[in-house]
């Protein structure tokens, strides 16, 4: 079986800085027909620039009527921040094959999303998911974020919204402010993106002091906190889905996948 993810090829039709460091990209054009959702509300897709072949992830902020919307984090440095800072309208870029991770279950009474910038846009779709079902369900966000986004979430989950600010430009305080959180009681379901480094540091907490099982969350390492070396651009889809056929936990899932992002 291949492993080689499908691949589309784009037009940028707009771009809009929506604050400092965030820019939103509209991808479309004849490329992307047969593009299919996987409906999954963290689902992200690789993005190869023009004049690069490596690749970087980007949520699906939305995908309709032809339309691929990534709201891209702009930061000091970087193939992607560098490409999206300047007029892109007009280019072609490639996009691979939606991919997502998000699986809370329908037993599940509260939500909790926690998150920097990279994972503001997987916040926004999970928090549109989560007002789309039926169901006594509550919701609390905490996000890390360099400005004033507070209408970039949907009205009613605003108010369960705590917004925080990065201690210094490309550093994350995440992993500090999850273990301070009180989470509600019985079933429920915590997402959590951002900086690997935090985001390893929070899976063991959830599991270790916190006796979360594994089903009951999901932590992802968005981007790597490092001045020179970058990870590697792993896909985690095929990651993922061996060691689900594998029986692993989604503990050693992620360890794998950060494993193979720093080999
Ligand atoms: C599943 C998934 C979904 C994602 N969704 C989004 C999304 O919707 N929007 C989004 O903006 N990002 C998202 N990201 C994160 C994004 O892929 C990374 O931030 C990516 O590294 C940015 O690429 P770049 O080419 O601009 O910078 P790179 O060339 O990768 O990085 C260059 C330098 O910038 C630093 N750096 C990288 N990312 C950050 C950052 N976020 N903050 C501060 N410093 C950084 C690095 O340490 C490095 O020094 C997602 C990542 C994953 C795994």
């Amino acid at each position: 079986m291949s492993t080689r993810a499908n691949r589309y090829t784009a037009t940028v039709v707009a771009r809009e800085q929506l604050t400092p460091h965030l820019v939103r990209v509209v991808l479309g054009g004849d490329g992307l027909a047969g593009l299919v959702s996987t409906g999954i509300p963290d689902e992200w897709v690789g993005l190869v620039v023009p004049g690069q072949f490596q690749s970087r992830y980007y949520t699906v902020r939305s995908w309709q009527d032809g339309l691929l919307t990534l709201d891209v984090m702009v930061h000091d440095v970087g193939l992607v921040t560098e490409w999206v800072a300047r007029d892109c309208v007009g280019d072609e870029v490639v996009v691979t094959e939606p991919k997502g991770a998000f699986a809370m279950s329908d037993d599940a009474r509260w939500l909790v999303l926690v998150g920097d910038l990279t994972a503001l846009p997987a916040i926004a779709r999970i928090s549109e998911w989560h007002l789309a079902r039926p169901g006594d369900r509550t919701i609390a966000v905490h996000a890390e974020v360099p400005d004033d986004l507070s209408a970039y979430l949907p009205a009613e989950v605003r108010e369960h919204t705590t917004w925080l600010t990065p201690p210094a430009p490309g550093r994350s305080d995440l992993a500090e402010v999850v273990r301070g959180l009180e989470l509600p009681a019985g079933d429920g379901y915590f997402w959590m993106g951002g900086e690997s480094a935090q985001m390893r540091a929070i899976r063991t907490h959830l599991m270790r002091e916190r006796g979360l099982p594994g089903a009951a969350y999901h932590v992802m390492g968005y981007w790597r906190s490092v001045v020179r070396r970058q990870p590697r651009a792993v896909d985690p889809g095929p990651i993922w889905r061996a060691g689900k056929a594998a029986g692993k936990s989604d503990e050693q899932i992620w360890a794998e996948y950060d494993a193979a992002r720093d080999a």
